[in-house]
């Protein structure tokens, strides 16, 4: 028969990866993008900042703990670890430390609530620190697998450096100069794939990507940190459209993100 040959048969083929593909595509588009911050968000501190206070503490004090104010903030991150190395620290002393890093308050109960309710995020984290120390964190934590993926500075291994940092790119924005933006990383990766995005944060450098979000969306930003003092203090909410809750502990989260769920579709 006329109909099953090969020339049919892959039109056929084509027809159902093609719905396949649109269902793929519309589950995702259904979803919630929850976004986290890393540092003083999902744990209490800075990695770079304890690491730093912990092994090297002279270098820490001579900078009376500024160390965000170093331009440019990657090779800076080297020279730390560098600096470590010299002072015999070892890879598995980091990692050790690391495992010790605590959650913030309520964050375990926080990471339940959004496993039984899988199916309706995509959990990410965006980061300007390195995708070494936070998956070495998470993995300690059991928490690597709750997150789809980590957008956050190279980082691996080095026999020299410790641990050598690298860039992924996104540094051409005139605010978040000369870490990495958030908002470039959000327009490649994320930007109209989602049904609305939920981004919990504190930082200074989360105002960026904040300003962009738009009214269906919602910045959860920590009391009294950063951004807070950015939007309550020097006058940012005005560039704000996207709505805002403030967060002390994981458990305010957990409300916020119940009553988003009520009014989802
Ligand atoms: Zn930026």
């Amino acid at each position: 028969m006329k109909f099953y040959n090969t020339k049919n048969i892959k039109k056929i083929k084509i027809y159902y990866i093609k719905i396949i593909y649109y269902k793929k595509n519309t589950k995702k588009m259904k979803k919630t993008l929850l976004l986290f911050d890393f540092d003083k968000t999902i744990i209490q501190n800075d990695v770079i900042h304890s690491l730093t206070l912990h092994f090297i503490p002279d270098l820490y004090n001579k900078m009376n703990g500024n160390l965000y104010k170093v331009n440019p903030w990657i090779p800076f991150n080297n020279e730390i670890f560098k600096e470590m190395k010299k002072n015999n620290v070892t890879i598995e002393q980091l990692k050790e430390k690391m495992g010790k890093f605590e959650l913030s308050q309520n964050f375990n109960e926080l990471f339940t609530f959004i496993k039984n309710n899988k199916e309706k995020y995509d959990v990410n984290i965006l980061s300007a620190g390195n995708k070494y120390c936070i998956i070495k964190i998470l993995e300690q934590k059991n928490l690597l697998s709750l997150f789809n993926n980590i957008y956050a500075d190279n980082g691996e291994e080095d026999e020299e450096n410790l641990i050598k940092v690298s860039s992924i790119g996104f540094l051409n924005c005139n605010y978040c100069n000369p870490a990495l933006c958030k908002s470039l990383v959000f327009d490649k990766y994320f930007k109209g794939k989602y049904k609305n995005v939920i981004f919990i944060c504190d930082g200074y450098n989360d105002f960026c990507l904040s300003k962009k979000l738009g009214k269906n969306d919602l910045i959860l930003v920590k009391k009294d940190h950063a951004l807070y003092k950015i939007l309550y203090e020097k006058n940012g909410l005005k560039e704000i459209k996207c709505k805002i809750s403030i967060w002390n502990n994981g458990l305010e989260i957990i409300k916020v993100l119940k009553e988003e769920l009520k009014y989802s579709v």
